[in-house]
């Protein structure tokens, strides 16, 4: 028997340990039972680190304290993403312009008060917001943030999900772009 504390042993916590050793064991399950592909985006989730667990509706979206638990517990209800496609509706959700990762933003510093539309990717809340630059249309903006998530995550909840191939294409035509003003803009 080892008189060193748990945390000694383990490295971390035993807490977080444990955290990590039921990712690792949902993750063999769901290969298992062939789940392991992601519920938001399709591709496979390949390590046990990137798994987790999403609601297709959202519980949030019950319409009573009652059925909100109801969509929460319900196991059918339940699906495997990766952590990046799995992003809470508050954080990541639809913005009013209709697409997400999108800001309008008027400049101040013209009198014309020309708006702006700033794409970003991640959250402020998690420290992990990527500006991807600023765009004529919110359409532009909204395909610029899909390039951006493709191109920092690999892959991710898109606005337009059928340009996927498109904007492989294009990132692998212009990998040094830190953003897509010129290939965006013929976008109407
Ligand atoms: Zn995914």
């Amino acid at each position: 028997m080892y008189k060193q504390s748990m945390k000694e042993l383990l490295g971390e916590s035993h807490t977080s340990m444990q955290h990590k050793l039921k990712r690792v064991i949902l993750f063999k399950i769901a290969r298992e039972c062939g789940s392991d592909k992601c519920y938001k985006c399709s591709y496979p989730i390949v390590r046990p680190e990137d798994i987790t667990i999403e609601h297709k509706i959202s519980w949030r979206q019950g319409d009573t304290k009652e059925k909100c638990q109801e969509l929460f517990w319900a196991t059918d209800n339940i699906a495997f993403s990766h952590r990046w496609c799995n992003t809470p509706d508050t954080i990541t959700g639809t913005n009013k312009n209709g697409y997400i990762g999108v800001y309008s933003h008027t400049n101040k510093n013209t009198s014309t008060g020309k708006v702006w539309y700033r794409a970003t990717l991640g959250s402020n809340k998690k420290k992990t917001k990527i500006s991807v630059g600023y765009y004529d249309t919110k359409k532009q903006a909204a395909m610029a943030r899909d390039m951006g998530v493709i191109r920092h995550w690999g892959c991710g909840v898109l606005n337009f999900p059928d340009k996927f191939e498109w904007y492989k294409e294009q990132l692998e035509l212009w990998p040094n772009h830190k953003d897509w003003k010129d290939v965006l803009k013929n976008v109407e």
